[in-house]
């Protein structure tokens, strides 16, 4: 088959096509790939294969060519490696590559079948996402609070540098649905929630960990300081009416407050310590925060 021929198949292939000599030169390409490396027609042509590369994998790559021609296999699609291709413009994307060696005219080229999977990856990503999302708050969920706070017990252990965990219960809430219908309920969660976030620092992060329940871990954070961030909270919540239409609602949380310790073995100690506390303010009489020294904060 005769080069020209060659392009004219390949030119009806939907993925890109690259053709290369083991000194790294594009000999041929179809028009898929001028058209997601962002080139003219024919502009890939006698092209360093390096400038379709990220500059930082450039002589890594180098060394993977040499061996590829050394020892040449067939690599398919799906090999799970994480790579990006370099767009004409220097932006980079990411890319599925399959491999294969033949010989054109007596010389040996490596053929690459390569894949834009940027489509693929934003899915992989929204997917993701939701997976970790509350739908009614988009809050972090429950499933993103376990992951975290064990990521924090990791962290205590290696670095020594805990986190406060900030635990939120709605007073009464049984009420307002009753009062105000359960849709109102969900504005006045929703409200809340968007409330916390305001109050929060760059690295803290906040979670809907049931129905009315929220929580926030504070990394790096003692009880101290943490009770300030939940005090906040709170306050934001009583003192500023939730509005349904033209409905008022009124709402109050109550508040528990653990720190991880360097003794603790589990997530488990720091949640039970957290809702103890949650549990003394309801019982102290509501709108207000404990913390597992047992300290009264407001
Ligand atoms: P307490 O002060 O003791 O916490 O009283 P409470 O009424 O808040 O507590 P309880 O656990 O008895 O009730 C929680 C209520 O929260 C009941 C449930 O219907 C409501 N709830 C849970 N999830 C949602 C939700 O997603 N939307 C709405 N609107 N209500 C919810
Ligand atoms: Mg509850
Ligand atoms: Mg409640």
């Amino acid at each position: 088959m005769s080069l020209a021929e060659l392009t004219r198949f390949l030119d009806v292939i939907p993925d890109a096509v690259v053709v290369v000599t083991r000194e790294k030169r594009v000999v041929s390409a179809n028009a898929r790939a001028c058209e997601v490396f962002q080139y003219p027609p024919e502009g890939l042509i006698n092209l360093s294969l390096e400038t379709l590369l990220p500059d930082d994998v450039r002589e890594r790559h180098n060394h993977h060519v040499e061996d590829y021609f050394s020892s040449p296999t067939m690599r398919p699609m799906g090999s799970g490696l994480s790579l990006n291709g370099r767009r004409r413009d220097g932006s980079l994307f990411p890319v599925d590559i399959m491999l294969n060696r033949v010989e054109m005219g007596g010389m040996p080229v490596a053929v690459a079948i390569i894949r834009d999977i940027s489509q693929q990856k934003a899915r992989e990503q929204k997917l993701r996402q939701e997976s970790v999302t509350d739908e009614l708050t988009t809050l972090l969920n429950r499933k993103q609070f376990n992951l975290d706070l064990s990521h924090q017990l990791g962290t205590l252990r290696r670095t020594g540098i805990g986190c406060a965990l900030v635990t939120y219960d709605f007073d009464h809430f049984k009420s307002i649905n009753d009062n105000h219908g359960h849709p109102t309920g969900d504005i006045v969660l929703r409200e809340a929630s968007r409330r916390i976030l305001e109050q929060l620092r760059s690295g803290d992060r906040a979670y809907r960990v049931g129905g009315e329940e929220f929580a926030l871990i504070l990394p790096g954070t003692d009880l101290d300081d943490a009770a300030g961030i939940a005090e906040r909270v709170r306050h934001t919540i009583a003192t500023e009416a939730f509005y349904s239409g033209d409905t008022l609602i009124h709402a109050t949380v109550s508040v528990g407050i653990a720190q991880l310790w360097p003794g603790d073995d589990s997530i488990g100690e720091i949640i039970r310590r957290a809702d103890r506390a949650l549990y003394r303010a309801k019982n102290r009489g509501r709108n207000q925060i404990c913390s597992e020294t047992d300290m009264d904060i407001a």
